[in-house]
């Protein structure tokens, strides 16, 4: 089983309409894979949503970085996944450890979002992982297993799931995993899909990985068996994004 080249590009909460319309153009301008061997989401900040939509290349797909968990309604400052549906969005980033730690949100309501989400035809780029310190009591594949199987219980399809394993010490900290600290966590998570879900799922769910990729290690990184992409932060800013891109040429 071949599993698609998936690669995402987080814009975080960056950038100005000036910067939007900077980086799509590099992004329109840049030599990519054919879609046949990648699968790519550019997640902008909401509000520029509709402008990066008008511009951007269509073999790109456009993903949120975040939806409510249930029907839209008095949610003040909130956007429901029938909205990003409306405007066919057809991806959500959910469960980004920056929205657990600073926004309170619990495996239970990452896992009530991502079901509500892909109930209403979203895709799902569902991110796990753990901290330094879960790391370092070695608690890691228990931590991400946990996180994936709280949202397991509440799913009965995983095709439009990829998983985004993204240890917290590696966002934004230029401290990325080694390609076997990666590989490893990669390879369990797959081993957690096979024996709880069904071989099925395990062989054909892509795991991406993120945290300080860069044009730099992403070949290395993404030559793992069990490494099916990733997913960007800071680079996705850049013009390195494209030699990511093109990690697997
Ligand atoms: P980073 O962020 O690439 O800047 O480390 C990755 C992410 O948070 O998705």
């Amino acid at each position: 089983m071949t599993r698609k080249f998936f690669v995402g590009g987080n814009w975080k909460c960056n950038g100005t309409v000036e910067d939007v319309k900077r980086i799509v153009c590099m992004l329109n301008n840049g030599e990519v894979p054919c879609p046949n061997h990648i699968e790519t989401i550019i997640a902008p900040p909401y509000v520029f949503i509709p402008l990066v939509k008008s511009m951007l290349r269509t073999d790109f797909q456009i993903a949120a970085q975040n939806c409510w968990k249930g029907k839209g309604g008095a949610f003040t400052g909130e956007i429901s996944a029938e909205m990003l549906a409306n405007l066919h969005v057809p991806w959500v980033i959910l469960g980004h450890s920056e929205r657990r730690q600073m926004c309170g949100e619990t495996d239970a309501i990452v896992a009530e979002k991502t079901a509500y989400a892909l109930n209403q035809g979203l895709k799902v780029c569902l991110c796990c992982g753990e901290t330094l310190k879960e790391r370092e009591m070695n608690e890691t594949n228990a931590v991400v297993c946990r996180q994936v199987g709280a949202v397991a219980g509440k799913i009965a399809c995983w095709a439009n799931v990829v998983i985004a394993y993204e240890p917290i010490w590696a966002i934004g900290t230029g401290k990325v995993a080694t390609p076997a600290q990666a590989q490893e966590v990669h390879y369990n998570l797959r081993k957690w899909l096979d024996c709880n879900i069904s071989p099925q799922v395990a062989q054909a769910t892509r795991i991406i990985y993120g945290g300080s990729v860069t044009s730099a290690n992403c070949k290395e990184i993404g030559s793992n068996p069990d490494v099916d992409g990733f997913l960007v932060g800071g680079a996705a800013l850049k013009e390195e994004f494209i030699a990511i891109l093109n990690a697997r040429n």
